[in-house]
């Protein structure tokens, strides 16, 4: 089936996927995210962290946040993920790419309701940290009251992928120039205690790092 012509992608289509089998598997590889919308008339991008929870995201901020107040009017928004596995290096410097992953995400922010809250701030730090949410003071009645949470269904999306060696023109082929891909893997290092660490022992959602 064709995708709606809103999310299908058409500049090399065969890069597009659909599935939110693999729509929910990118954005699970990932937190941070751009989110995108007309304010005044002049488009914004909004660097923040998200959650999925379901077809779910959640982002978070301070309730006189612009991007939250602006959010939970319910306008249209975009909200953009990628993340890069590879430098591709062509012979011709018109060939030169990139491997990726990314998702775009159209849709309509809402807040939710004050009881929704925790489980969804929940899912936004399980997507950073597993169990880091189990280990922190939770949030009290004024720190949720402070929080807004804005949730977006995952109802229009697209995924792009591209991945493989440098595609040269054939007439390139036997020129003495290096060609091919510089793998990228994202790492964490040795976690550092604050400075007031006093006799905590380290968390066990740190020990994975
Ligand atoms: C890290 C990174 C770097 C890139 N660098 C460049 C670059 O330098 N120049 C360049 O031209 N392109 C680049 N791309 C590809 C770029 O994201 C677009 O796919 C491409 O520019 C076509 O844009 P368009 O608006 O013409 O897309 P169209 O194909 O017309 O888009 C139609 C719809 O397809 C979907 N779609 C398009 N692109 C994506 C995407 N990447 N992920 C998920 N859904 C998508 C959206 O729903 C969009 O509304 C890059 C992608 C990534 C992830």
């Amino acid at each position: 089936m064709k995708a709606p012509d809103k999310i299908r992608v058409k500049r090399v289509p065969k890069r597009g996927v659909y599935d939110k089998e693999t729509i929910y598997r990118i954005l699970d590889t990932d937190y941070t995210c751009t989110v995108s919308f007309m304010h005044r008339g002049v488009p914004v991008g909004i660097p923040t962290i998200y959650g999925r929870k379901g077809n779910t995201l959640y982002l978070h901020g301070a309730g006189t946040s612009r991007m939250m107040l602006e959010l939970d009017k319910g306008i249209d928004i975009c909200v953009t993920v990628f993340n890069v596995h590879a430098l591709v290096l062509a012979k011709s410097a018109f060939h030169h790419s990139l491997n990726y992953e990314s998702v775009v995400v159209f849709g309509k922010g809402k807040a939710i309701d004050a009881d929704q809250k925790m489980d969804a701030l929940k899912a936004v730090s399980d997507q950073i940290l597993k169990g880091r949410w189990e280990e922190s003071r939770l949030p009290n009645e004024k720190e949720l009251k402070a929080t807004t949470v804005i949730a977006i269904e995952i109802d229009e999306a697209s995924a792009k992928i591209r991945t493989g060696p440098p595609s040269d023109d054939k007439a390139d082929e036997n020129l003495a120039i290096w060609s091919g891909i510089v793998p990228i893997e994202k790492q964490y290092m040795v976690p550092l205690p604050a400075d007031d660490y006093s006799s905590a022992n380290i968390a066990d959602s740190v020990k994975v790092f």
